[in-house]
């Protein structure tokens, strides 16, 4: 019996560490990041849409003439479909974020598969015929997400440079933006919630950052620019 637990232990320790290596996720395939070797990054908006605030984010894209990958949560893409197409439209890259943004962990396939699917459904509702990878909801990974995504050949994709996480930086534009800028290296995925209304914060850094990354040589382009893959 204590063997038997021994040995449970040690594969769910094994599992665990599995998990945390990106180029091993247990099924499918993930990345957080591009090839480092020309000077790229790709800037991904996570949840939403949501209003003024989408609004306000594409304008400050469209001032600068840039893209984003804004990898969208299918409810609040039912609740804003103008705001959704606005994003479309603009010739920015889409993603799944799941439908509503539940936790996949422990979940059974077919719900993880509904959440897909009909986020999938949302988007191509909005004209939207690009690419579409898969952001989990809270970075999960783990069993049953990862076995729906490989069945449906999807490519999941983290970030390899978190904006504003730091609670100090929400509240700091100035210091916000000087943190991606400098943290930034080539093939990076960087992480900003401009969409959040309790991030303005991340609002007030986005012309800096946008800026900043072009003033230090990066070309700003969608995830699947950065990754070089064909459309899913
Ligand atoms: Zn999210």
């Amino acid at each position: 019996m204590f063997i038997a637990i021994c040995i449970l232990a040690a594969a769910f320790y094994g599992l665990r560490e599995l998990a945390r290596v990106e180029s091993v996720q247990l099924f499918g395939e993930m990345r957080s990041h591009g090839p480092q070797d020309r000077p790229r990054v790709a800037l991904t908006f996570d949840d939403g849409p949501s209003q003024p605030h989408t609004t306000e984010v594409l304008a400050m894209l469209a001032e600068q003439d840039a893209v984003a990958t804004f990898f969208l949560i299918g409810e609040a893409i039912a609740k804003h479909p103008e705001a959704s197409r606005a994003i479309a439209e603009a010739g920015h890259e889409i993603g799944n974020h799941s439908y509503t943004h539940a936790r996949m962990v422990f979940r059974a396939p077919g719900f993880v598969r509904r959440e897909l699917d009909q986020t999938d459904a949302a988007i191509r509702g909005l004209g939207y015929d690009g690419p579409i990878h898969f952001r989990a909801p809270y970075g999960n990974k783990l069993f049953v997400l990862p076995w729906v995504l490989a069945r449906q050949n999807r490519l999941s994709v983290m970030w390899s440079l978190e904006g504003d996480g730091d609670l100090a930086l929400q509240k700091d534009p100035a210091a916000l933006a000087k943190h991606v800028v400098s943290q930034a290296r080539a093939g990076d995925i960087i992480l900003l919630h401009p969409m959040y209304s309790t991030r303005p914060g991340t609002r007030a850094a986005l012309p800096a950052i946008l800026t900043g990354l072009r003033d230090r040589g990066f070309e700003l382009v969608t995830v699947s620019e950065l990754l070089g893959k064909a459309p899913h």
